[in-house]
């Protein structure tokens, strides 16, 4: 039997979380998403009208099959969580089950189990105010968004895992060395998902043999980066700096992904890995 993965963070096809649907869909695996709530209507309107069949090309020809699309806000873990304000948006009202343990239970009901749990999701609503002037509670929404995220999806997610299995998230370097411009906590968040890939390494792979890695990747021109606003820059740093100057492609982070839940790297877990060009080893711009 194929595998079958469940990647959170997918809305379009710019990012990381698609990338990695990409790579693991070439691969033979079986692809759930989850996605954002108030971005489902449009990702799936996008996807039926053949928005994305362009990008949905695999190597050998064929178009991704998305097996189905789960409304999912990490957010929350259970619906006594959502406050009635986001109970009763209009974006919110149309979807039902979008909480971490809702979608555990749907993805439970509908498949049984699942191998590899993807976590490609962070949101920080104060990153573009530098950290020195973080309210308490932008800091708290990016951990909670970025980091407890991934807690709580590997927390509701291993019970259904197969032994052998594995999961793997997106971080960026800002966690260890001073990335101006990525503030409102989101670098703090980055270190506590990097610290967290060691100690869940460790328990899921006592409680479940499942492994648990993260990929500190390049600057990617997706969605939320632009949001950020000064990605552009980043891109044009990384290409002057880095030992590798060429584009990072998005592929490029889904294959080693798609290595990291793979056999192929059945002893790698609490890891780290860069995806970046080499970027991250140099101590001096050129
Ligand atoms: P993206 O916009 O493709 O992905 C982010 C996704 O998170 C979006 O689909 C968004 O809808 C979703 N999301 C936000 N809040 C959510 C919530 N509460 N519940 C569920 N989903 C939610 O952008 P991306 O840059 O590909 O980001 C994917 C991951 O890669 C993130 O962890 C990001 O920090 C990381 N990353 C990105 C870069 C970069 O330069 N783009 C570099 C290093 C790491």
């Amino acid at each position: 039997r194929g595998k079958r993965a469940f990647i959170a963070g997918v809305a379009d096809d710019n990012g990381y979380g698609w990338a990695i649907a990409k790579a693991l869909a070439a691969a033979g695996a079986e692809i759930l998403v989850g996605t954002w709530v108030p971005a489902l209507n449009i990702f799936e309107t996008s996807l039926r009208r053949g928005k994305f069949d362009e990008s949905r090309k695999l190597p050998n020809g064929s178009l991704m099959d998305i097996v189905k699309v789960y409304p999912l806000d990490a957010v929350y873990d259970t619906p006594d969580d959502v406050p009635e304000d986001v109970k009763t948006n209009k974006r919110y009202a149309g979807s039902s089950n979008w909480t971490v343990k809702e979608v555990a239970e749907a993805v439970t009901k509908d498949f049984g189990s699942i191998d590899i749990l993807v976590h490609s999701l962070a949101n920080g609503p104060e990153v573009t105010k530098p950290l020195l002037e973080t309210s308490r509670r932008g800091y708290l929404a990016a951990i909670s968004a970025s980091s407890y995220s991934f807690v709580s999806l590997l927390q509701h997610f291993l019970p259904i895992m197969n032994p052998g299995g594995a999961s793997i998230s997106l971080t960026y370097i800002a966690s260890e060395r001073t990335i101006p411009g990525y503030g409102g906590g989101m670098s703090s968040a980055k270190a506590a998902l990097e610290s967290d890939t060691k100690v869940l390494a460790f328990e899921a792979g006592r409680k479940g043999q499942v492994r648990v890695n993260t990929i500190s990747a390049g600057p990617l021109g997706s969605r939320a980066a632009k949001a950020i606003g000064f990605i552009e820059k980043m891109i044009d740093y990384s290409y002057v700096n880095a030992p590798l100057q060429k584009e990072l492609l998005a592929d490029e982070v889904g294959n080693a992904a798609a290595f990291l839940v793979s056999p192929l790297a059945s002893a790698v877990t609490g890891s780290v890995v860069y995806v970046d060009n080499g970027l991250n080893t140099m101590g001096l711009a050129t």
